[in-house]
């Protein structure tokens, strides 16, 4: 029924059988399509009668191919991060996708973050490491999509940096990316409707949402891509709830001796291999449960306990889970361990740690940012 059929709004081939991916729109409504002479898929609907995006996955070769289409135009690229997890939220290659245009790169959840942490600091961490990944973004700005307090900064900067030319919204899945969209659909359009264009030319345009930010130019909404390596996508929603902050951060100060092992529910763990009795501060989900044993006893400890005392995931998500592989450092300043998408400890100067993670979520040690 659906065959050949494509969205008025977005252009993508409708179809009835996969939620969440491009085209998707259910039977029923595919029917009622029909008898209004209007077939969009279920996100241009959403849009269309709420003002509102849904989040739509694409196929890494879909990805690519939209991302090749980017470097063809002259254009602003809005690149989403998550400030939480940073290595979670990178484009491989996105500096070459980008072309020459200009990127303006955005540290979303910011929310999260104590505010303690300084807004300069991060925002010098996320250039430095966008510049490790090769990318030169032209500023860096915080936002948080949730609160939408830093949306007219955003806009502002936007403003500026786009010099009248359209605006191209890329990110990852999971970095906040579709409730920052909807905050700046709010704001622009106040309650107006049909805030998409419909597709002059059908099957030419490859599923975005363009909000008109002038007569000329467009902000334009792509889908995210699946980043395999989120800790995000090896837990169920009912896990997720003790990983993804919600709220502002919580630091917990523990005092440790060397040879001593924190666990972060059965998701991560931390070593204190070497070094003076001292204080460490963790930062996680105010709710994960931290777990403190010896460090010779840990191994034993883990397997006994996962998914029962260590939580989460619980028993049967853990079976989903890539085992946790180590990482060891030795710190010469105070040092912040990253467990990226779950949170990070600070270590004193002169020790030695281990961090340890899913096999694929990064661990890694920046110079402490409190
Ligand atoms: P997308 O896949 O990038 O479009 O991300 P979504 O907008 O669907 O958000 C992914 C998850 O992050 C959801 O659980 C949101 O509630 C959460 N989220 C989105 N924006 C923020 C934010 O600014 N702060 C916080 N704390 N959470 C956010």
């Amino acid at each position: 029924l659906a065959d050949g059929l494509r969205c008025i709004g977005c252009g993508a081939l409708i179809q009835t059988t996969k939620k969440g991916e491009l085209g998707y729109t259910p039977m029923s409504a595919l029917l009622k399509g029909f008898e209004h002479d209007e077939v969009l898929c279920q996100r241009c609907f959403r849009l269309r009668h709420y003002n509102e995006i849904q989040p739509v996955d694409l196929t890494d070769d879909d990805f690519r191919r939209l991302l090749d289409q980017i470097s063809a135009t002259n254009s602003l690229v809005v690149y989403v991060m998550d400030v939480f997890d940073f290595s979670g939220s990178l484009i491989p290659g996105l500096h070459r996708f980008v072309g020459s245009n200009p990127v303006l790169l955005v540290g979303n959840k910011v929310d999260v973050l104590p505010r303690s942490l300084k807004r300069t600091k991060i925002r010098d961490w996320m250039r430095q490491q966008a510049n490790m990944a090769g990318l030169r973004p032209v500023d860096v700005a915080l936002t948080s999509g949730k609160n939408g307090d830093d949306i007219p900064h955003l806009l502002d900067l936007i403003e500026e940096y786009r010099d009248g030319r359209s605006v191209y919204v890329v990110g990852v899945t999971n970095v906040g990316k579709s409730t920052l969209i909807n905050q700046i659909i709010k704001y622009v359009t106040g309650d107006k409707k049909d805030v998409i264009t419909t597709s002059r030319f059908p099957g030419t345009t490859l599923d975005r949402i363009e909000i008109p930010l002038d007569d000329a130019s467009n902000i334009i909404d792509t889908p995210g891509i699946i980043h395999a390596d989120q800790m995000a996508h090896y837990l169920t929603p009912n896990d997720l709830k003790y990983v993804s902050p919600q709220k502002e951060l919580k630091p917990k100060t523990y005092q440790l001796n060397p040879e001593q092992t924190l666990f972060m529910g059965a998701l991560a763990r931390f070593d204190y291999i070497q070094g003076p009795k001292t204080g460490i501060t963790a930062y996680f989900e105010n709710n994960l449960m931290l777990h403190r044993t010896k460090l010779a006893n840990a191994d034993d400890f883990y397997s006994k306990h996962a998914g029962e005392l260590l939580l989460p995931p619980t028993t049967e998500g853990l079976a989903a889970l890539p085992p946790l592989q180590r990482h060891e450092f030795k710190t010469t300043e105070k040092t912040d361990l990253v467990i990226d998408g779950l949170g990070w400890i600070t270590v004193p100067a002169e020790t030695v740690i281990a961090g340890w993670a899913p096999k694929g979520v990064s661990v890694l040690t920046r110079k402490a940012m409190i």
